[in-house]
């Protein structure tokens, strides 16, 4: 087990800016999910990690040891910076048995056979694969290949395991049911993991904090929580959560409302505050919310001021059973919400909205 740290690393391919400036720690025994859009640099990242990329610029560490370092020169290979790790095509050896395919590792490292038919025992026990352990990989299922390219990984115990989307090949319905075991695994093994998907299910389920990038470019580094409630920026609020975060451009307005021509939203004090001191009061910014933030005033739990209803014209009701996603509209202003099944809302018909205005986000108008 080891912390993993980047410094200042960058990976730049005959021009593209894969990586940009990366400086990323990642704790001991710590699941760090890097999260973005295709393109934004994630594996090529994570193959930095493992020694299959140079950096262009920067360091990286695995615990204590400098395993790469641009401007000196240092360049460990991966089979010397003990790390395992897992793809989205599992790439077993076919004409393998499961069994030789996890013992595979340790017969490379010259381990002893006794030490090794113990290790793959453990390691299968631990995956639910015991009975499966003479039969080759096309007698398996995807969710029982997957296992086994995992068990393959932690069978060395190795200091880091870096996984790059290893579950996209499975179906939906196992795939919900692997990302808990592999979290379950993980907390068990207490193995640092870097975890690479662009699913924000995965990443906010999964990991203990999530690492968004967009161009290469780290946004956000934190807990899931974080993530979701304090989004650094219109990105990482956008691109985290189902429906994604509505945007709205409105006016900070002298006397402490927020307006957007079509209606306006009264700010809690605190917020005017901020926005003050932060230089936005008279300014046009984004106002962002969830879609769960905006209640049908029917069914609105929280305690409001009148100020922050407003009258909206009803587009489309998704009706998902568990909850109604409702396209609302107001002027020329859309928006989406996310109401509970009871709602009543109708296509076509007007309905009182109110928002929750503890839940909102205000971020700089670029
Ligand atoms: P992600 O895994 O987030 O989808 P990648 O790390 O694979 O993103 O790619 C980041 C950027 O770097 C992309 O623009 C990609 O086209 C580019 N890139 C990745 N690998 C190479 C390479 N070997 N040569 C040239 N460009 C590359
Ligand atoms: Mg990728």
């Amino acid at each position: 087990m080891a912390e993993v740290k980047l410094e200042g690393v960058w990976k730049i391919f005959d021009g593209v800016e894969a990586v940009k400036d990366l400086d990323l720690k990642v704790r001991d025994g710590e699941f760090m999910v890097l999260l973005g859009p295709s393109g934004c640099g994630k594996t090529t990242t994570l193959r930095i990690i493992a020694g299959l990329e140079e950096p262009t610029k920067g360091r990286i560490f695995i615990g204590e040891k400098l395993v790469a370092d641009a401007e000196k020169g240092v360049f460990i290979p991966p089979k010397d910076r003990d790390i395992a790790m897992v793809f989205q095509s599992y790439a077993l050896y076919p004409h393998m048995t499961v069994y030789d395919n996890i013992a595979f590792p340790l017969k490379l490292r010259k381990v002893s056979k006794q030490e090794i038919d113990d290790r793959v025992r453990e390691v299968a026990e631990l995956l639910g694969l015991t009975e499966l352990l003479k039969r080759k990989p096309r007698e398996l299922s995807g969710g029982q290949r997957q296992r086994v390219a995992l068990g393959r990984a932690i069978v060395r115990k190795p200091q880091v395991f870096l996984m790059d989307e290893p579950l996209s090949n499975l179906d939906a319905k196992l795939r919900v049911r692997m990302r808990a075991e592999l979290k379950k695994l993980q907390r068990q093994l207490g193995v640092t993991t870097v975890y690479v998907t662009h699913d924000q299910v995965e990443a906010m389920t999964m990991g203990d904090r999530v690492a968004v990038m967009n161009f290469g470019v780290l946004q956000q580094v934190g807990s899931p929580d974080e993530v979701y409630n304090r989004p650094a920026n219109v990105f990482v609020g956008g691109f985290i959560g189902s429906p994604p975060m509505n945007f709205l451009e409105g006016t900070v307005t002298p006397d402490g409302f927020i307006s957007f021509g079509a209606f306006k939203l009264k700010l809690l004090p605190d917020q005017v505050k901020a926005l003050e001191e932060l230089g936005y009061a008279g300014k046009d910014v984004l106002f962002g919310f969830r879609p769960e933030d905006v209640y049908d005033a029917l069914f609105a739990q929280v305690k409001i001021p009148g100020e922050n209803m407003v009258r909206v014209k009803v587009d489309i009701v998704e009706n998902l059973g568990g909850e109604k996603i409702v396209h609302l509209r107001v002027g020329d202003l859309s928006f989406i919400g996310k109401f509970p099944p009871e709602s009543l809302v109708k296509e076509g018909q007007e309905v009182d909205v109110v928002f929750d205005m503890k839940k909102i986000h205000i971020f700089d108008k670029r």
